[in-house]
């Protein structure tokens, strides 16, 4: 591989994260990263540095200072109002080879995953994709990304030796978001900017939001398996009860029997819910990683040797048809009572 733009000589000791933000509000991503990033930039003294772009974006490197950051740099302009891969990609290149991070983060994102590839090629650096975990190396300062590979039977290690900067992008969910301090002070940095309409090839035509839904920190998540035949209106019923909401493992997605957004597990959403209610699958590694960080796990499976039996904290031998229906009239009479 090629030498890459600047060499490890002339990185800063910084640690940079790019804040992706969506109609003035910080992802929750990028949260989670400043409150990864302040923990490994703590271990090696080095700076925690946010960089942060958009229009009338100011109050947000605020946030972000609250919620981390040593310094936020930021690219305000309105050509950068909406997300372009021209735009974004011209300004984030030319902010990071004048700062020269030894690490930039980015979020495993539509836009965070855009700009990551693209921009690895320009530094001509490498990418570690889509991890789940970071640290830093604290002998020689180098960041230890991991990635799950061969289908998730391993989880790969991957360190960066020779190129700068390193970069990585991150699961959402797979990080705490630290609470705000308002007290804390850093700097914050006006990157002039000078885009002309020309540079942006893509032209916005219109903006249509799906459905939102972020399962990544939902207080009770209710996933149905296989073996709930395609029927996810009594989850549905089920999670609004518990105050919740509803997940589903690849089979019934693949089937159309519920969105691909509501996909947990490696290649979907990992959530960190209070309660997981697991019902109808058996338990397969790649599911597991999504719900890993759950409190406590709850399961029904008709086979009592299913996989999720292990790794649950309660669970019940039976039939979803059986106990589901059961579990919502005894909610609901309480509800009932409670309301008497
Ligand atoms: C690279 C790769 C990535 C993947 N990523 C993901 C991912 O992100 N998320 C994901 O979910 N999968 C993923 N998979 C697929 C994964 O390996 C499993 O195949 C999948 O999770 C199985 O889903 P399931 O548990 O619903 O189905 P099954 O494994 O078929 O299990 C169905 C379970 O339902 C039980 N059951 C049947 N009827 C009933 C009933 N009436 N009441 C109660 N229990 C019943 C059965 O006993 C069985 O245990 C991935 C696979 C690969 C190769």
């Amino acid at each position: 591989m090629p030498p890459s733009r600047y060499g490890v000589n002339e990185e800063s000791k910084s640690i940079w994260v790019y804040l992706e933000q969506e109609e003035g509000i910080l992802e929750n991503v990028s949260l989670e990263m400043l409150s990864k990033g302040r923990e490994m930039a703590d271990l090696l003294k080095w700076k925690l540095v946010g960089l942060l772009l958009g229009s009338g974006v100011g109050p947000l490197a605020l946030e972000a200072i609250a919620r981390g950051a040593d310094e936020v740099r930021v690219a305000d302009h309105p050509l950068l109002a909406q997300f372009t891969i021209e735009g974004h990609g011209l300004v984030v290149f030319d902010a990071v080879m004048q700062g020269k991070p030894s690490i930039f983060l980015l979020g495993a994102t539509l836009n965070g995953r855009d700009l990551a590839g693209r921009l690895a090629v320009r530094f001509r650096t490498g990418l570690n994709a889509d991890c789940t975990n970071l640290h830093m190396d604290e002998k020689d300062g180098l960041l230890v990304s991991e990635v799950s590979g061969f289908g998730g039977g391993v989880v790969a290690m991957i360190e960066m030796h020779n190129h700068r900067p390193q970069m990585a992008t991150v699961r959402p969910g797979v990080f705490e978001m630290r609470e705000p301090d308002i007290t804390r002070k850093g700097d914050i940095i006006n990157i002039p900017v000078e885009l002309k309409p020309e540079q942006i090839k893509t032209r916005i035509l219109e903006r249509v939001r799906s459905g939102v839904v972020d399962l990544t920190r939902v207080p009770v998540l209710v996933v149905g398996g296989r073996g709930v035949n395609g029927d996810f209106v009594i989850l549905k019923k089920l999670a609004d009860l518990l105050g919740g909401d509803v997940g589903a493992t690849r089979p019934p997605v693949d089937a159309g029997h519920i969105e691909r957004e509501r996909q947990i597990g490696q290649t979907g959403v990992v959530s960190s819910p209070k309660v997981a209610l697991c019902c109808g699958l058996s338990g397969a590694f790649h599911l597991l990683v999504g719900i890993e960080k759950a409190d406590v796990v709850v399961s029904i499976n008709t086979d009592p040797d299913a996989p999720i039996f292990e790794f649950s904290d309660y669970y019940i031998v039976g039939d979803v048809g059986q106990y589901l229906p059961a579990l919502i009239q005894t909610l609901q009479s309480q509800r009932e009572a409670s309301h008497a």
